[in-house]
This record gives C-alpha cells, structure tokens and sequence, in this order.
C-alpha cells in the first residue's frame, strides 16, 4: 500500500478550523452551500477547459453533482464530475488560505473579536471548504484531475493540526474524474444525514445551480399482487360461477431508492428570452415576489462581458442577467420611498441565491419599486454588503440597471394603450420625482417620463414632450406655476397674459413638483420659467409705452410702497396682467409662493 504523508496546516487555517470547530454557530446547514457550490465552481472550470480541449470529458459521463446520504450512520457522501484536484492543489487548496472571502473573513473576525465577538459572520463571509467542520469532525476528500494519472484522498479530522494525503487504490472508489467528498457527522448533527432534509437543502440553497444535483432518495410505486384466497371462501365462489374463476388482488407499496433530480437546473433568466412567454414572467414574477396581480412590465436582459480566465476583466464589461418587473400597484401601508429596504431585488451569483436584502446597492433609492433578479458570474459567492459597495463590477451593474429600467418605464409610456402609464405614474410618479432632484445623472432619462396638468389640459397630464410640441413658434421657455390644485392654479392672475397669448403653463400641484422642475433647470434646451417670478419677459416689449405708463403711475407706486412699507419689496409696473388690477409676486431670487408655503409646513 502506498503511504500515508503527513502535513501540517497553514497557521491560519489551524485557526480557522478551530474557531468553525467550536463556534456555537447557529446556522450549521451553509456547509451545504458551500460544499455544493465549490462542486459547481469545479464542473464549470472543467466545462470552461473543455471548451478547447474536448478531450477532457471524455469517459467522465455527465457534468453533475451527486449527494448520497447514509442516516444511520451520518454519512454524507457529495461526488461531482468537475475538474479534480492533483496532489500539489490538495495541499494548497485545503491546507492554505489562498481564498479572499475566507482571510477577510478572518480579518473580521479578529475585528468582532476585539469588538466582543460576533458568531454570525460564518454565515456573511462564508467560510468554504471548511465550513465542511461545522457538521464533520472527519472529512475525506478523494479527487482526482485530469492532470493527473492518480487519485488522491485528503483527509482531516476536527481536531487536528494535520492532515493526511495518500493515493486511492481501492478499485471500487477509483472516480473517472472530478471529486468525492465524505462527512462523518459529529453525533449532534448526524440528522443533516437524512436524505429528505439533504433534499429540502438543496431546494432552498442550490435552486439555481447550474448543473443538476441529484440526491439519493427513497421512492416507492404501488403495483398489484396476487394475493392467496381464502379456500372456503373460493371453493364458494367456485360454486357460484364455474366458467369465471376471480383472482384477489391487493395494492402494495413497492419501495427503492434512485437518484432524484432536486434542483431546476434552468432558471427563467437564463433561458432565450425568445422562448420564454408574458405569461411565463408573469407566473415567476408572482411566485418569486408573493404578488397576486401581474406585473405592469418586464425586461429580461443579458449584459455580456469579454473576460480572461478566471475571470478576469478584460474590457471593463460585466456580465450578468437579470429579469426586471414594474409592479402593477405600490406596495400598500408603508412608504418604501423613505425606507428602501424592500427586499425587491433577488441577488444570485452563480445561479446560487445569495440575498434579497442588496437592493440599496443595486438599485438607487427613488426607483426601489423595481423588483426583479440579478445573476453575476463575476461576484464571490459570500459576497456582503461591503463588498457590494467597495466593488467597481457592482458600479457597473448598477448603471446597466438603471439603464433599463428607465427604457421599461419608457416602454409602459409608449404603450398604445395611455392608461397603463397613467395607472404607473398614479403609482411610482413621486418616485420619478424624486429621482430628478437626487439623481442628476439621469436627468436625460427621468425628464421624458414626467406628466403634469397644463392650463390646456386640466383633465389628462401631459408630457413635457407633449409641451414642447405645442409651443409658439417664437416660444423659448417652459412656463410654469405651483399651486395647492389644479383649481388654484387655473385660477391665478399670473396666467392671464399668458392664456391671452394662448401660451401653455404647467400646473405643478405636487408638492415636489416645483423642487423636481427646479433640478431639472430645462428640458430640451428650454428652461423652466415660474410664471409667479418678477422678471417674466414674454417677449413682447413695447419700450415707448412702457416709459409712458412709467411716467404717468410712478408716482403711485411710490405712494403704495410707502403704505405698504417693509411687507414688500417693491411696487412696479407690470405688463403681465390683462383683467386683474394688481397682483403679488415674488422675488427673481426668492422663495415661490408655493414653495414658502412648503416651508412653512415643514417647520410645524
Ligand atoms: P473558494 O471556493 O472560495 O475558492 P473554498 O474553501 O470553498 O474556497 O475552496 C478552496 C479551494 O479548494 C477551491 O478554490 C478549489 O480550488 C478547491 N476545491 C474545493 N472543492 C473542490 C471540488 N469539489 N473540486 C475541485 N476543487 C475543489
Ligand atoms: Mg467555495
């Protein structure tokens, strides 16, 4: 027999393994995952390898990953057919901390330890391999590569400082390729042994993986057994009907255990959005999000990037999928415009669900209604909220994001049908708003989508598309006025030249109407003008009346001023008004009338 070589390991994982080994964590069942998910990382290298060199799948059968469980004896036995590991990569892979995820782990750990110490950063960071010692307190490894012609069994045990390597020469354990891993469970947790609870793991963790898993189970079929009559009984029966002799049967459960497919190997997302129906986004849209009315509008996109192996960046793309739905209603009782946590956006990577609780670094604030799935191939499976932030590829998914779900929402604008966008801006109209005053960027894209009331349309909201269209020949500004209602706004003295000169104004009746206008400053190269403001050129100045009107009421402005004292500014002629004798405004570079009226009721 070949001999058993002893080693020791890296001083970190000696550490790393004690503290999985002790840590009272709760939430033991991640060893799953991980385990999973590294046999999943393995069957994608070898079928990336393959690519170019076919040669490497040969007689290995299927790209898969079995688990096999024994619960008498709590054994779990995890094979995949993936790319091995040779003798050297099982002392730098399972003896070393190469891993980024599993040192920055670390790196917190000693954090939280200084900080009093924190067990649930297992499961945030993800311990990999070795989360393998949070159920086992003996692991065998038993892989074979392609690079090499012999098989190797790692072994280790909970509490231990070494581990052994050795050649596997039992005929019966020789794999064709790839990597066999076996639990001996530590006796308080031989219950993740049985196989209905490996199942129900693997429905919850692994949906999404991408190769199939298939679990051992036990399955039964009924059939039909003749069953021995009772002699009197069919000697009676004889009797009754000679020609027509019955035979008894009986219904038994016929029980074996197979191999169950467990998880749905293709997810909506990644199937050609040619073949996937409305209906089918529809009916996933439901099930994912607990949502009983169909969606408003869905996008189903792919942003491919070019990339080195491993997955290297090469030409500053990201390559992820990604399905996104505008929902039909606002979510009723709570205003997630305040509070983002929504849980609306569902983060995968690697097909393998990771949280639905990255919304905020998806998605900006303002358009946290957007709900839908993103898978990247390019984020570390234990990825936490403080990598999302720091990580230039999130920065990227985000734009792409955002990106199309504006073109969604343009879509639902465009539709033939002009009540579906009223029902989304009755809807999530406040959020657009808010987004023209927090995301400059996006001005561009939120602008089009807005819709007011105009003194020419009091009944349906117009675009500022519609506005522009509409304007006189020799019109260069957008005219608008703030107001409490589309009633008061109407009603204003402001709007008198202006109806006269069959000039359209907006109604901003929305409190954040007028702030949203004022951070766009001009749509299409034509600036917003508050109609309230001193100033107001309309572009038809007589200068010789004017000085004549001057000369003649000069004196009464200066004696209203004078009565009026401090409660104004000034007293001027105007040439706004047509019918109204006077009229109050406000100053170039103050506050609106609507706008202090805001003010006024913020500060109660
Ligand atoms: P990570 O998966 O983040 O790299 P792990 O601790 O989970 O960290 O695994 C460490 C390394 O061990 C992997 O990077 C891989 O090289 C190797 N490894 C683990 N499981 C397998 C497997 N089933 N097949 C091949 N290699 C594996
Ligand atoms: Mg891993």
């Amino acid at each position: 027999t070949p001999p058993v070589e002893k080693y020791e390991y890296q001083a970190e994982v000696s550490r790393l393994m004690d503290l999985i080994v002790n840590s009272l964590y709760s939430n033991k069942e991640v060893f799953l995952r991980e385990l999973i998910s590294n046999a999943s990382d393995a069957l994608d290298k070898l079928r990336f390898l393959s690519v170019t060199d076919p040669e490497l799948l040969k007689g290995g059968g299927d790209l898969d990953i079995r688990i096999q469980s024994d619960k008498d004896n709590g054994i779990i036995n995890i094979t995949d057919s993936g790319i091995g590991m040779t003798r050297e990569e099982l002392v730098d892979c399972l003896g070393t901390i190469a891993q980024s995820g599993t040192s920055k782990f670390l790196k917190a750990l000693k954090d939280s330890k200084d900080a009093g110490g924190d067990n649930n950063l297992i499961g945030q960071f993800g311990v990999g391999f070795y989360s393998a010692f949070l159920v086992a307190d003996r692991v065998v490894v038993s892989t074979k590569s392609p690079k090499s012609d012999k098989q190797y069994i790692w072994q280790g045990e909970a509490n231990a400082s070494s581990y052994t390597i050795q050649e596997e020469t039992d005929p019966e354990k020789i794999l064709p390729r790839g990597t066999r891993l076996t639990l001996y469970l530590k006796r308080d947790d031989k219950g993740f042994a049985h196989p209905e609870r490996i199942q129900k793991l693997v429905k919850n963790y692994s949906q999404f993986v991408s190769f199939p898993i298939y679990t051992w189970q036990e399955k039964g079929y009924t059939k039909e057994v003749e069953v021995d009559e009772d002699p009197a009984e069919s000697k009676k029966d004889e009797q009754d009907d000679k020609t027509e002799k019955k035979k008894k049967t009986k219904t038994v459960v016929e029980k074996y255990w197979d191999w169950d497919l467990t998880n749905e190997t293709q997810p909506i997302w990644l199937r050609n959005p040619k073949e996937v129906t409305t209906e089918d986004y529809n009916e996933f849209y439901k099930k994912t999000f607990n949502e009983y009315l169909d969606p408003l509008a869905s996008s189903h996109f792919t942003n491919r990037g070019t990339y080195d192996f491993p997955l290297v960046i090469t030409k500053g793309e990201v390559e992820f999928r990604s399905i996104l739905y505008v929902p039909a209603v606002a979510p009723m009782g709570k205003d997630d415009m305040i509070n983002p946590k929504t849980k609306n956006i569902r983060l995968h990577v690697k097909r393998v669900f990771i949280s639905d609780d990255f919304d905020g670094e998806l998605f900006p604030r303002y358009l946290s209604f957007v709900k839908g799935v993103v898978d990247s191939n390019d984020l570390p499976l234990n990825v936490s909220r403080e990598i999302l932030q720091e990580s230039r590829i999130v920065r990227i998914m985000r734009k792409r994001l955002v990106r199309k779900a504006f073109d969604m929402i343009l879509g639902i604008s465009m539709s033939e049908n002009r009540e579906d966008y009223e029902k989304f801006w009755e809807n999530f109209g406040k959020h657009l708003k808010l987004g023209c005053i927090e995301d400059r960027e996006n001005h561009k894209r939120l602008a089009p989508l807005l819709r007011f009331f105009s003194s020419q349309s009091e009944d349906v909201m117009i675009s500022l598309d519609e506005y522009v269209e509409n304007m006189k020949p020799e019109q260069k500004d957008i005219y608008y006025i703030a107001a409490d209602s589309v009633t008061s706004a109407s009603n204003t003295p402001f709007l008198e030249r202006l109806l006269q000169k069959e000039l359209e104004v907006l109604y901003l009746v929305d409190p954040i109407d007028e702030v949203a206008i004022t951070n766009l400053k001009s749509y299409k190269d034509k600036n917003f003008i508050d109609i309230s403001k001193e100033d107001l050129d309309l572009g038809d100045k007589n200068e010789e009346k004017e000085k004549e009107i001057k000369q003649e009421y000069g004196q009464t402005c200066d004696w209203i001023k004078k009565r009026l004292g401090d409660k104004v500014a000034s007293v001027q002629i105007s040439n706004r008004l047509s019918t109204s004798p006077c009229v109050l405004v406000s100053g170039k570079f103050g506050w609106s009338a609507n706008m202090e009226r805001l003010m006024k009721a913020q500060t109660v």
